[in-house]
C-alpha cells in the first residue's frame, strides 16, 4: 500500500522543483488509519500560495487511485535536498547542506547574517548548525547570547564535544574554548587546525543545514574549509560601495577557484528607512545587484541599514527572533527562502563539481 501511495505521490510534482514528491524524497510520512490517509509532504517553501490547491490535488489523486481511501489529510514541512557527493560521508555526514557565509571586508555584516539567517532557517523549520569559522575574532557567542562550555559525549570510544545550543541552533566558536577577554594569537595553521577540529572533533546531529561564519578575506580558514568538506556553496556578503565590492570579487573568485559553487551575494546597509518612507542610500546603489549580474549569480536580498539590527546584536538575540514581525525581519525571511530554494535547485541536478580533494 505505501508503495502504491509512494507512486501517486511521486505523478504530482513539487511546485518549485518540478519534480515528483518521492523522486524528491520529500514523502516525510504517510500514516494510514482505517480509510483516513495522514501524510506529511516536504516543499521548498512552506509559505507557498498555491498550497490548498495542491493539497485538493494530492487528495484527489490518492482516492482515485486507491478508492478505499475516502479521507486524506496532508501536512507541509521544509523540504531540503541533500547536497549529495561522493566526499560526503568523510566529514559530517549527517549534514545534508554547509554553506559559508563569506565576505570579502569585515564589517561589512557577515555575522550578522549568518545569526540572522541560521534563525530564520530554524523559523522555517529546519535543523541548523552554525561554526563560528572567525577564529580570530569570534562573535556569534555575543551575537546569540550563547555562553558555557561545549559538553563532552563518547562516541565510538573518542570524546567528542558537543555544540552549545541556543534557540535552537547548535554552535560552535572558539569563543567557548577560550577565556573571557584572552586575545586569541594563533599562527595560521593553528586557526586551521581549530577550524578542521570543529568539524571533526564535535558531534553533529544531523543537520538540514551548518553555516560556516567565516573570517573576512580570502586566506588560509577559507582554503582549509573549502578542502575539508565538499561545500554546497557559499554566500558573499558586501555593501554597495566599490572599495566593498572589489573585495566581493575576490571572496567569489576564491570560491571559483576552489570549486565551491557561489549561492548568491547579499547586500547589506543597502539603505536608510527615513521617516517619511523614503530611501537613502548612504553607500550608493545597485552595487549588490551590479556584482551578482556580472558573475551570473542571485542577489538574494537586500538589507537596510537599522539601528535595530545593531540592537539585536549586542543584545545576543538576533532581529529575526527579537521582532520577527518588522520590515527587516522579512527582509532576512525572504532572503533564506531564496537560499533554501537555490540550494535545492542546484542540489537536484547534480554539477560535477566534487570540490577539492579532502585532506582530512
Ligand atoms: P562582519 O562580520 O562583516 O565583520 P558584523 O556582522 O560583525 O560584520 O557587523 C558589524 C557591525 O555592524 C555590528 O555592530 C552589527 O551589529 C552592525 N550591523 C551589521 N549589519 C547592520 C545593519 N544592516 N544595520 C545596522 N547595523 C548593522
Amino acid at each position: 500500500m505505501e508503495d502504491k501511495i509512494k507512486n501517486l505521490l511521486n505523478g504530482i510534482n513539487e511546485p518549485y522543483l518540478k519534480k515528483g514528491f518521492t523522486e524528491l524524497g520529500f514523502v516525510q510520512e504517510i500514516s494510514l488509519n482505517g480509510d483516513k490517509l495522514k501524510l506529511r509532504l516536504g516543499i521548498s517553501d512552506t509559505g507557498y500560495d498555491g498550497l490548498a490547491g495542491l493539497q485538493d490535488s494530492i487528495a484527489s489523486k490518492i482516492k482515485e487511485g486507491i478508492p478505499g481511501i475516502k479521507n486524506v489529510d496532508v501536512d507541509f514541512t521544509l523540504g531540503v535536498v541533500n547536497h549529495d557527493n561522493k566526499q560526503k560521508s568523510i566529514v559530517l555526514p549527517k549534514v545534508k547542506n554547509t554553506i559559508a557565509i563569506a565576505s570579502g571586508k569585515g564589517g561589512v555584516g557577515k555575522s550578522t547574517v549568518a545569526a540572522n539567517l541560521a534563525a530564520t532557517l530554524t523559523l522555517e523549520g529546519a535543523k541548523v548548525g552554525l561554526i563560528d569559522a572567525d577564529i580570530y575574532g569570534p562573535s556569534i557567542p555575543i551575537m546569540l547570547g550563547a555562553g558555557g562550555r561545549p559538553g563532552i559525549v563518547s562516541v565510538e570510544n573518542k570524546n567528542k564535544m558537543l555544540p552549545v545550543e541556543q534557540y535552537n541552533i547548535k554552535l560552535m566558536s572558539i569563543g567557548f574554548l577560550i577565556e573571557d577577554n584572552s586575545a586569541v594569537v594563533w599562527r595560521g595553521p593553528m586557526a586551521s587546525s581549530a577550524l578542521k577540529q570543529f568539524m571533526t572533533e564535535v558531534e553533529w546531529d544531523e543537520l538540514d543545514y551548518l553555516l560556516f561564519d567565516m573570517p573576512p578575506g580570502t586566506g588560509d580558514i577559507q582554503l582549509t574549509l573549502s578542502q575539508t568538506v565538499p561545500l554546497t556553496g557559499s554566500v558573499v556578503v558586501t555593501t554597495p560601495q566599490e572599495i566593498s565590492l572589489a573585495d566581493a570579487r575576490k571572496g567569489h573568485l576564491m570560491f571559483e577557484k576552489v570549486n565551491v559553487p557561489n549561492l548568491g551575494f547579499i547586500e547589506n546597509m543597502s539603505y536608510y528607512l527615513k521617516e517619511d518612507g523614503g530611501k537613502e542610500f548612504i553607500f550608493g546603489q545597485g552595487g549588490g545587484k551590479k556584482i551578482a549580474d556580472e558573475f551570473g549569480v542571485k542577489l538574494l536580498g537586500e538589507i537596510p541599514v537599522d539601528t535595530n539590527i545593531r540592537a539585536a546584536g549586542d543584545n545576543g538575540k538576533p532581529i529575526v527572533l527579537a521582532n520577527p514581525e518588522c520590515e527587516v525581519s522579512k527582509i532576512f525571511r525572504k532572503i533564506a527562502k531564496n537560499l533554501i530554494l537555490e540550494i535545492n535547485e542546484r542540489n537536484i541536478s547534480p554539477s560535477k563539481n566534487q570540490g577539492l580533494e579532502i585532506l582530512i
